[in-house]
């Protein structure tokens, strides 16, 4: 073991032991502690305060309980959670899941990661996440209005337009946030900008559904044009069918890819001849109208379902996970190098198992960290708070503009703090760029 791998075995075995059994915590600290402990060397004030173990502490964390009543009128009890990771650079800013089985570790990696991925955007937004062990699925549209208002009955008097301004994630899409948004309202008797991704009537922003799909592929843009390729041609295999996934198809369709396959929590959907823009249109609606799985895809265009798995094994040029956490394996890393995958953009967060970032890493494969690949949504909100401040909203083309503009920019800062030897290392990249701007604004302050 070299001294640099001490340091970081030494700083993950105190992490390990003030966190113990929140795996998925360590392994997100892991993965950026690997491009920040190396670097440190190069900033010994950065090193001298702390910055970094400073930063693998939450700021806050709140938990409470959220009782509510189904509609048979039994007494129903989840728990809820904000972790309010830094707002070094501005108000805590991240989504709200919901979603069986999460745990705190859940949200502390979320929050961990949102913190770097916020400052990448060079937007001031600080860090966070939050959300519930609710499952919203196979639930009436009353039970998840009462929930939501329960919920928020408690998160309320944490959150403000200044202080911390969460918006959705998974199981919370614009159901969800209007009920939160409603009760936020009634509670405090102020119409302020405290959510992102309200409805267009009542203070949302275009392009805010559709912003972290399309990042995800102007990312991939990038990526693939700093090194003299294109997406036109191409062929895709996107994981799952909710709103990163169906908007990643949607504008890979539109640069003249061929997207081969979907999946959801069932299995996956091969289609050869392509998702077209048509069948994506079934996908929106199976998926956000009638809440129904992709057997139905594939009853309905006569395509192969596999049960329970995902596309990893379906070669194809490009991939990108956009469902969950840990949803590529080191095997299916393997299985997509050897399968000639010179792409891969990460639309969920945290989707590939360290393991698997190393394959790709170790292979000509082009590998863009979700940090960096999924901040259109979150930069879009930013840009949505600023639409409410201002009392003022912007035309589509010019929000997607923006969004273009910002993606560029995070693929210039990953290229900045990522390249040598005419290689990109987009972790290392993504990385140090989000934590350089974080730990000035710490140094500034002082010790706290
Ligand atoms: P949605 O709830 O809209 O969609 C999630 C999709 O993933 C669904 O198709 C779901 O299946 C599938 N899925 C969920 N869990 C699993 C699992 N364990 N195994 C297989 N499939 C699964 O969420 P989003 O599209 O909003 O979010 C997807 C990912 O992107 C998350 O990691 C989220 O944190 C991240 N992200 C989202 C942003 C946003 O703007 N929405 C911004 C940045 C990151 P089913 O349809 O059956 O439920």
């Amino acid at each position: 073991m070299n001294r640099q791998q001490t340091g970081l075995e030494h700083f993950m075995a105190g992490l390990v032991r003030r966190n113990p059994g929140e795996e998925v915590f360590h392994q997100a600290v892991r993965e950026v502690a690997n491009s920040i402990i190396p670097f440190l060397k190069t900033r010994p004030d950065y090193k001298e305060a702390s910055i970094f173990e400073r930063l693998s502490e939450p700021d806050r964390v709140i938990m409470f309980r959220v009782g509510w009543e189904d509609d048979q009128g039994n007494i129903r009890v989840n728990r809820g959670y904000r972790v309010q990771w830094s707002n070094a650079i501005g108000p805590y800013k991240g989504g709200l899941r919901f979603q069986k089985d999460v745990t705190l570790a859940v949200f502390k990696f979320l929050g961990f990661e949102q913190t770097f991925k916020n400052s990448l955007t060079g937007l001031p937004m600080g860090g966070a996440k939050g959300g519930s062990d609710f499952n919203p699925k196979c639930k009436s549209d009353r039970e998840v209005m009462r929930f939501c208002q329960s919920f928020m009955s408690e998160l309320f008097r944490h959150i403000g337009p200044n202080t911390d301004i969460p918006a959705g994630d998974i199981g919370v899409g614009a159901r969800e946030v209007s009920y939160l948004f409603g009760q936020y309202k009634r509670l405090a008797n102020q119409f302020t900008g405290v959510l992102t991704g309200k409805g267009l009537a009542f203070g949302g922003s275009e392009i805010r559904v559709e912003a972290t799909g399309y990042g995800c592929v102007y990312m991939m843009e990038d990526m693939l044009k700093h090194h003299g390729k294109s997406i036109d041609g191409k062929t895709a295999i996107v994981s799952g069918a909710g709103n990163v996934a169906q908007y990643t198809v949607e504008k890979l369709i539109e640069l003249g890819a061929k997207v081969l396959a979907m999946s959801d929590s069932s299995g996956c959907i091969h289609d050869p001849d392509g998702i077209s823009a048509e069948k994506l249109e079934y996908v929106k609606e199976l998926k956000t109208v009638r809440r129904g799985s992709l057997t139905e895809y594939a009853k309905e265009y006569g395509v192969k379902f596999h049960k329970g798995k995902r596309p990893w094994a379906i070669a194809a040029d490009l991939a990108f996970p956009c469902a969950t956490q840990n949803e590529v394996s080191e095997d299916d890393a393997r299985e997509l190098v050897k399968n000639g995958c010179m792409g891969v953009a990460e639309g969920a967060n945290m989707p590939t198992v360290q393991a698997g970032i190393d394959v790709f890493q170790d292979a000509p494969t082009l590998f863009a960290p979700s940090k960096a690949a999924n901040a259109g949504g979150v930069a879009t909100s930013g840009l949505e708070m600023t639409q409410n401040s201002m009392r003022l909203s912007w035309s589509r083309d010019e929000l997607n503009e923006r969004l273009r503009g910002i993606m560029a920019d995070i693929h210039g800062r990953c290229v900045r703090y990522g390249e040598s030897d005419g290689r990109v290392d987009y972790v290392q990249g993504a990385n140090i760029a989000g934590f350089v701007k974080v730990a000035d604004a710490m140094l500034a302050y002082g010790i706290m």
